[in-house]
């Protein structure tokens, strides 16, 4: 017996339902924003918790025991996360990249990397799958991961000091066991794993030339980004920025390098090698050299909603139509649709107005914790 489908008009969800307008965008692979932009790269949270309190981030005294997190329920399931990135697949996305909070606090993570590594792009290639973690937990993980299908990681590492890395992560977390972490994720062929090292004047920048020192040498790419004005709670002071330039000059007295080239269109680092042969750093410099021309990433929040642009203040509700009963045709359309309005480039903006504390427009600008980074 086939079901009933009831008709939208009479669902109890019609109101909170938005609706897909006539002129949705089916997928053709060819999508392009308001400034030209492709849509290539789908950034997925899992999960808006961590076991860190990274002050950039997540602060303690914001982040603290009566913090409400969000309930299993509101989460995308599995299955609905592995619907919506086929969708964002169909138009053109060939990266996906699974976030948090602390994406390896989610239960279960290598069924969903199982799923997802089953995507195929339009032309049956095999996906670009990868996933950014503070590396607490990554040596026990690392092997499930892999055989999952995750191919790389991503591994936050804003200290090689253990009172100056207990003291950024704010829980007292031994840098020791980050960096088992990395090296048993190099040991499972996870790689080529890069490092993030976020860099905050007078807190961690006197770590620059240890990190660099330490990753020298090794397949590991260590990339160094510029703290960043992201959400409303870190407090951020451009004071505090120590820009890129000062990075690789700091780096270059000790170590030459020479500029490369960017991988990929839309890489967000930008790329130095050592002289000498025996590896590359990146520099991420969103606060003094923005990247937002030729951004063409994408953020699904873990209760997905899409999100244009790290530092939006708005996202658009996806779960509402894959549990509202629409089409995958309905929903891709949609996405299409919000695609192509895209503006975004809050970095630019920012750069332009010469913001010492973030574009002060009243709006409250979405938290990492809860779109990743
Ligand atoms: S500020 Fe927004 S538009 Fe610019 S690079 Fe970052 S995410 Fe992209």
């Amino acid at each position: 017996m086939s079901e009933r489908v009831i008709p939208l008009a009479d669902h109890r969800y019609a109101a909170a339902l938005p609706r897909v307008p006539a002129a949705a965008v089916p997928p053709t692979g060819l999508l392009g924003d308001r400034l030209g932009r492709p849509l290539r790269d789908l950034r997925i949270s899992v999960t808006d918790r961590c076991n860190f309190r990274c002050s950039y981030c997540m602060p303690k005294e914001v982040f603290d025991k009566a913090y409400t997190f969000l309930p299993q329920s509101s989460l995308l399931s599995f299955e609905e996360i592995t619907r919506t990135a086929r969708l964002f697949v169909a138009h053109g996305v060939q990266k996906l990249r699974l976030t948090g909070g602390e994406p390896l606090l989610r239960k279960h993570l290598e069924v969903l990397i199982g799923m997802l590594s089953e995507l195929r792009t339009p032309d049956g290639q095999p996906l670009d799958l990868t996933l950014t973690t503070n590396g607490s937990v990554l040596a026990k993980k690392a092997q499930a991961l892999k055989d999952a299908g995750l191919q790389r990681v991503t591994v936050s590492l804003d200290a090689l000091d253990d009172a100056i890395f207990r003291r950024m992560n704010d829980v007292d977390f031994p840098v020791a066991e980050v960096l088992e972490g990395i090296a048993e994720a190099q040991r499972v062929g996870l790689g080529p794993i890069k490092v993030n090292m976020v860099v905050k004047r007078g807190t961690n920048d006197d770590q620059i030339v240890a990190m660099a020192r330490h990753f020298k040498g090794t397949p590991v790419v260590l990339r160094f980004i510029e703290y960043m004005d992201v959400g409303a709670t870190n407090g951020w002071r451009m004071d505090e920025v120590l820009p890129s330039a000062d990075v690789v000059a700091r780096i270059h007295a000790q170590f030459p390098l020479e500029a490369i080239e960017a991988n990929v269109t839309g890489e967000t680092a930008e790329r130095w090698r050592y002289r000498d042969g025996s590896g590359e750093i990146g520099v991420i410099s969103s606060v003094t050299q923005a990247f937002c021309h030729d951004c063409n990433r994408a953020r699904l929040s873990t209760e997905g909603k899409l999100f244009l642009c790290l530092f939006a203040t708005n996202g658009h509700d996806l779960r509402a139509l894959l549990r509202g009963g629409y089409t995958d045709e309905q929903i891709a359309g949609a996405i299409g649709l919000i695609w192509q309005g895209r503006e975004d480039r809050y970095s630019e903006l920012r750069g332009a107005a010469g913001a010492e504390v973030g574009l002060g427009d009243g709006q409250r600008r979405v938290e990492m914790h809860y779109i990743g980074g």
